[in-house]
């Protein structure tokens, strides 16, 4: 941890002014967490072979909130030869119209279960209620009934292409959107006729099995999905199962190229999404308190813990001082705490891992020479938790401005001339993302067509919409999700 002597606390005016939300807790009462949770292989609920399970913790308390089973070779196995099975003798032979009918009923069921799911998310994730009851679910729904939409209209979605699905596919995901990710990787999947055998992350398996609940409530036929719960060891088994068809992989640049390497010389299809370190580019004549709130949008909700977050800023020189200012006022506002509180601004950070990792960046920015400005705000005593935190004094060659942090922090750089941000913006491993914000439609033009990243928006940050694609550019991943371009990666033509 950072001692309180070497941080630079902002002395301005707290937004809060001294005085306070009262708490405003969502109740988790209703919401029923089994004690143990196994895989769902094949239509139900199965014991682990080697009957070892592993804890799920609350970050924002350190409290077990369930044992989940850990999956081995054999528990595997089984999930890719039940994804089989539904394939041959169930999924392929529906027709695109009654495999629509079955993901708008998941998506329908998504929709009327959103409460429990959001608290579920929130505890087991640490995120804010308030992102993961607003972006999170309605976002799962919308990509069920978006990619449900196109099951039966393949034909025309690639006219004279002869579409057909590729089989099973094997599916790992992290823990940042559970329920998110799990949705732009099932819904297409279906939609294009395989069926699949996803391993939701370590840290992060609940609301996957309650999933898996829906799944068996919506009457799906055995097999089409399967989840396999486990850490690494499991999602590697499941990249290298010789009958998985096609891989699609979320998560860090370091595991997906392990799992690049393992697939090549391999006839399976291969989707990465990996990390990320956005740029976001505030011009001179941008509305600044606009900005601001994107910027803090993009980089301190949900902890940071976004592969598309954009954590450089770039700030041209003549508002540099202004939006520094602004944007540590804005800092201090921030609320940290209980992620079920409707006023929380920032939850838990994900595990002690993450914790970890992101105080170490916090250490090498301070021995890099970087200036730490960190909110004052009050940080429960239990639990994983970083405030939010401005980094400046800091040039591209820092390792804290070229490496994936994962946190709510931000580091801030100015520049003159939009060659120079366009320089600076790309010059990183990364390609997934970026944002501008100008007054003018030629700047963003000019800057948007020049940046080397997946995504980029204009005035806004983290808008996200099933039609359109997602991915990155260089060490940001292969392939894309979302849109057309999604749906293709589940077919072969
Ligand atoms: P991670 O790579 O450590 O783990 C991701 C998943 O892979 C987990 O389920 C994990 O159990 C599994 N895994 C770990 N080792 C494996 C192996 N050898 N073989 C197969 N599976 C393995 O990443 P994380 O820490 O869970 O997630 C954070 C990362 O995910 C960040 O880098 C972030 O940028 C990235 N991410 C990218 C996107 C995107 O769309 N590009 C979206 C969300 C997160």
């Amino acid at each position: 941890m950072l001692k309180e002597t070497e941080l630079k606390r902002p002395n301005r005016l707290n937004f809060t002014g001294g005085w306070n939300y009262d708490p405003a807790p969502e109740s988790a009462s209703n919401v029923k967490l089994k004690e143990t949770y196994q895989h769902f292989i094949n239509g139900k609920f199965t014991e682990p072979e080697e009957g070892k399970y592993f804890a799920t913790l609350n970050p924002a308390t350190e409290e077990k909130l369930a044992d989940v089973a850990d999956g081995s070779a054999a528990d595997v196995d089984a999930a890719v030869k039940a994804a089989r099975n539904g394939y041959n003798k169930y999924w392929s032979k529906l027709s695109g119209r009654d495999r629509a009918r079955y993901i708008y009923r998941i998506a329908r069921m998504i929709q009327e279960r959103a409460r429990e799911f959001a608290i579920i998310e929130s505890l087991d994730g640490g995120k804010p209620i308030r992102e993961s009851r607003d972006v999170d679910v309605p976002l799962s729904a919308a990509y069920f009934f978006y990619y449900a939409g196109w099951a039966d209209k393949l034909e025309y979605a690639f006219p004279n292409r002869n579409p057909k699905p590729v089989g099973v596919a094997g599916q790992i995901i992290p823990w940042n959107f559970p329920l998110m990710m799990a949705a732009w990787k099932i819904a297409p999947a279906l939609a294009a006729g395989n069926t699949v055998v996803l391993k939701p992350a370590e840290t992060t398996p609940l609301t996957c099995l309650k999933l898996a609940e829906i799944i068996q409530e919506a009457d799906l036929p055995p097999g089409v999905v399967n989840f396999v719960t486990g850490a690494g060891a499991t999602g590697s088994e499941i990249v290298s199962h010789p009958d998985i068809d096609k891989v699609a992989f979320t998560g860090s640049t370091k595991v997906g190229k392990m799992i690049h390497k393992s697939v090549a010389g391999t006839n399976k299809k291969l989707t990465l999404e990996l990390g990320g370190k956005a740029a976001n580019i505030v011009m001179d004549d941008a509305p600044l308190d606009q900005a601001v709130e994107g910027i803090v949008n993009g980089i301190f909700f949900n902890q940071g813990h976004v592969c598309c977050a954009g954590s450089r800023l770039f700030v041209q020189e003549g508002v540099a001082d202004t939006v520094r200012d602004k944007l540590i006022d804005r800092m201090e506002s921030l609320i940290v705490g209980d992620p079920l509180d409707k006023n929380t601004d920032i939850g838990a950070i994900n595990s002690q891992k993450q914790l970890q990792t992101i105080n170490n960046y916090l250490e090498l920015g301070l021995n890099e020479g970087g200036e730490i400005y960190q909110s004052s705000c009050p940080i429960p005593d239990k639990g994983y938790w970083v405030a939010p935190t401005l980094i400046g004094n800091v040039s591209q060659s820092h390792r804290i401005v070229q490496e994936e942090i994962f946190g709510p922090v931000l580091t801030i750089q100015t520049f003159r001339t939009p060659a120079e941000v366009i320089e600076k913006a790309n010059n990183t491993p990364y390609g997934l993302s970026g944002g501008v914000w100008t007054d003018k439609g030629s700047k963003i033009f000019n800057l948007t067509s020049q940046l080397r990243a997946g995504v980029v928006w204009a005035n806004t940050y983290n808008k996200f919409d099933p039609t359109s694609p997602f991915g990155g550019y260089k060490e940001s991943g292969i392939g894309r999700e979302g849109g057309l371009h999604g749906l293709s990666a589940y077919l072969k033509f």
